[in-house]
């Protein structure tokens, strides 16, 4: 993603009541911030939040977190819960890397990976969010029942994806090259802004569903 500096971001962020702040501090007390005990959904690397909020408008009996990393991105989340606020939904500014310093063991019960990006250089892998060093993480955060589901148009990054997948001993539960042409999984899908922004281009969309 393109990032265009906004000043004076991170300020807005630190005063907002929608961002769970010092989120390591939260560990543990995450529910504290929805007071139910509903299951808890989250999407790494939100972007703009166009995605999470959707689900959790259309889904008040869940709770969904969205972690992004860049302050520049979150605000404009923020600034669309200023509008319609959720109850059902809080985010966090944090990079995915340190998600098993935020949630405790088996605490996730889905996790969403939407257009990630895609760090084409090899050197590069394990940044990826679809990598073996991720799968890992997640593995310690997500419920045994729960569920990785991953969307892109970026092929390359979906057959890496395919790859970890199996590397790391994972199962896949569904999968698909051409999301909305599939009757199945496209039932009730979402979309992403850079789902809507790709596939008006005509890039078909891959996704999979997977769990350990
Ligand atoms: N998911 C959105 C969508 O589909 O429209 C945004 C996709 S955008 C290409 C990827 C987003 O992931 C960017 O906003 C980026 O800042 C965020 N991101 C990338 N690596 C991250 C990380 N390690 N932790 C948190 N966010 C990350």
């Amino acid at each position: 993603m393109r990032l265009k500096n906004v000043p004076g971001s991170k300020e807005y962020i630190a005063e907002s009541d929608f961002v769970i702040h010092d989120e390591k501090e939260q560990k543990g007390r995450l529910l504290e911030y929805f007071s139910n005990d509903n299951p808890i959904h989250i999407e790494i690397g939100m972007g703009k939040g166009q995605f999470i909020y959707e689900m959790a408008k259309n889904n008040p009996f869940i709770n969904y977190i969205g972690i992004e990393k860049y302050s520049s991105v979150l605000i404009r989340a923020i600034q669309k819960m200023e509008a319609e606020p959720l109850a059902n939904l809080m985010f966090i500014r944090m990079d995915a890397e340190d998600i098993v310093d935020v949630f405790c063991e088996k605490e996730v019960d889905r996790i969403y990976l939407n257009f990630s990006d895609p760090w084409p250089k090899d050197r590069h892998a394990k940044r990826r969010l679809e990598s073996r060093q991720f799968l890992e993480r997640y593995k310690k955060i997500l419920k045994e029942d729960g569920v990785i589901e991953f969307k892109t148009d970026n092929n390359e990054l979906f057959e890496f994806a395919l790859e970890e997948v199996k590397e790391a001993n994972w199962q896949l539960l569904a999968c698909t090259r051409d999301l909305h042409a599939d009757a199945e999984l496209s039932e009730g899908n979402v979309m992403t802004e850079y789902e809507a922004k790709f596939s008006a281009q005509g890039n078909p969309i891959n996704k999979y569903i997977i769990k350990y």
